[in-house]
């Protein structure tokens, strides 16, 4: 492997930055969503990565609306 060039380190450290604390973003809560609709639907601990998508769930009104209405199909087709 090739070593990083400094440009890619800068551009590394600026989105580490930008993500902080390794909050998702929404296309990562989305890959979660339906895990996670599923163990609230079944009142099951979240993992950490779960814990994350709370956390989005949090700050991202949009993703909140897509895991309400994937809950809902959850439901009605439990
Ligand atoms: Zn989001």
């Amino acid at each position: 492997m090739k070593p990083l060039t400094k440009q890619q380190l800068v551009g590394l450290i600026n989105s580490v930055d930008a993500t902080r604390d390794q909050e998702l973003n929404c296309a990562d809560c989305q890959n979660f969503a339906a895990e996670f609709a599923e163990r609230q639907l079944v009142g099951l601990p979240l993992n950490e990565a779960l814990a994350r998508v709370e956390q989005h769930l949090v700050i991202c009104p949009e993703c909140r609306e897509e895991l309400l209405a994937l809950k809902k199909i959850l439901e009605t087709s439990g």
